[in-house]
């Protein structure tokens, strides 16, 4: 069983109007927040440097990234509306969780989020 997963609602909210401004593009956020033995608690977004907005995740230039050890994961969104990640998303894994928004970004009814075997996690909003 692994840890439980818990994302605070200005988290979620961020996430859901970050993607509706950048649609039909794709947005990335970096996540950011806590992991203790029994669980991983996102408490905050960041915008990636040098993030470019292109239609595929391959834009992100990860090995730019600073080292952050409070960067627990990556969020991003599928303009295309499926909730499911793509072979290049599992390919290009960061940090512990990846999470995905599919449009129309409304509700976390439009969000999973994955751990690193792209299986989905279960997670409650606070
Ligand atoms: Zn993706």
């Amino acid at each position: 069983m692994g840890k439980k997963v818990f994302v605070e609602r200005a988290v979620v909210d961020s996430i859901l109007s970050y993607a509706q401004m950048f649609h039909p593009r794709e947005s990335i956020l970096l996540l950011k927040g806590k992991i203790d033995k029994k669980k991983i608690v996102v408490t905050d977004v960041q915008i990636p440097p040098l993030a470019t907005h292109g239609s595929t995740f391959s834009g992100f230039p990860l090995s730019r990234l600073p080292i952050d050890f409070s960067v627990i994961g990556v969020a991003h969104s599928h303009p295309s509306g499926a909730l499911r990640p793509s072979v290049t998303d599992l390919n290009k894994f960061y940090g512990r969780i990846m999470l995905i928004t599919a449009y129309p970004y409304q509700s976390e009814q439009n969000i999973i989020i994955l751990d690193r075997k792209g299986k989905p996690l279960k997670y409650a909003v606070i």
